[in-house]
């Protein structure tokens, strides 16, 4: 990956040493997390903040997660109580984000949070973002590695379509095992979710009861843009398109199979179908299609979170 790619490096003691170096001066790094591509900056840093909001064009009222290597470093920013725990000790580290009430003795640039006083916090379990976390004194703010309101970048060469060569380093650790954002728990007050994951309300449920949503998650939170995770082109769901000329993403086992066809899992799979949702529909555009028909996806588990992102990408 050399010319064109220069920005794109592989992970390795000289990169560690390299990006860690770029985050200590207040630079804007593109780390692969598990679940999408981010860019990330210095939490206390209010400059690398204002970098990070300015190269995603992203509006200051979307607050930023910031990521941990373990709870006791989140424990200077937040305050943790049992119910984070529980989920804690069940799910991280991996694609989960609490909310937690913000320290009054916190450094995280408060700008990062959109002023509020709660912060979004996360546990990465990538092994290049964790050591990454673990060779710095301090957090990172990392949203994904896309400009605001479009797809979340899955691997290296997303994050490069993104950006070409605005960011410097991009350190490619193949492609997001989990390909989806992380699920959003807010824990500053009666536990529910704002945000649908992989980790589905039910499995949270069995360790910390939330708020169960009846039907679709009517999602109230700063920065929660009705439109977002946008392909760039219309997204009409839940129906078949009339001809060939528009692509179509469909779910399982399906016997009349076309080229307009795009199958987020054969075997009707739904964590496979959320790791190829962004991966799929980047292809789609890729190819020329103007418009994209979705076919109805199950509604439970890991198919909640495709269904949000999709009725979002809709919009
Ligand atoms: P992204 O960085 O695009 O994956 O999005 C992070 C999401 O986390 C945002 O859309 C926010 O709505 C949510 N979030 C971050 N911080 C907070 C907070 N303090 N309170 C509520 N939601 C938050
Ligand atoms: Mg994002």
């Amino acid at each position: 990956m050399k010319n064109v790619y220069s920005n794109i490096y592989s992970f390795n003691k000289k990169t560690l040493k390299k990006s860690v170096n770029s985050l200590k001066l207040g630079n804007i790094v593109s780390l692969p997390t598990e679940t999408v591509y981010g860019l990330g900056g210095n939490a206390y840093s209010k400059t690398a903040i204002k970098k990070i909001y300015k190269i995603k064009k992203r509006p200051k009222s979307n607050p930023l997660i910031i990521h941990y290597y373990s709870f006791k470093e989140a424990s200077n920013d937040v305050l943790l109580n049992k119910n984070f725990f529980k989920l804690y000790k069940k799910f991280c580290p991996g694609p989960i984000t609490f909310i937690l009430k913000k320290k009054k003795s916190s450094k995280i640039v408060s700008s990062a949070s959109a002023t509020l006083n709660t912060i979004a916090i996360r546990f990465p379990k990538h092994r290049v973002v964790r050591t990454i976390l673990k060779s710095l004194n301090f957090p990172i703010a990392m949203p994904s590695a896309n400009l605001s309101s479009g797809l979340s970048p899955v691997n290296p060469l997303d994050v490069y379509d993104e950006f070409k060569k605005k960011v410097k380093i991009i350190i490619d650790g193949g492609q997001s095992k989990i390909g989806i954002e992380s699920t959003v728990v807010d824990l500053s007050g009666k536990p529910k979710i704002l945000r649908p994951g992989i980790i589905s309300p039910n499995q949270i449920n069995k360790t910390v009861k939330i708020i169960l949503p009846k039907r679709n998650l009517k999602i109230k939170s700063p920065g929660m843009l009705k439109r977002h995770y946008s392909p760039g082109l219309p997204v009409v769901l839940n129906q078949k398109p009339s001809n060939d000329k528009h692509a179509y993403i469909i779910f399982g086992k399906i016997s009349d199979n076309r080229v307009n066809y795009f199958n987020l899992s054969k075997n009707a799979d739904l964590k496979e179908a959320a790791a190829n949702l962004y991966k799929v529909m980047r292809k789609i555009k890729k190819k020329g299609y103007k418009k994209i028909f979705v076919s109805r996806i199950p509604n439970i588990g890991p198919g909640i979170a495709i269904n949000d992102r999709l009725r979002r990408a809709s919009k």
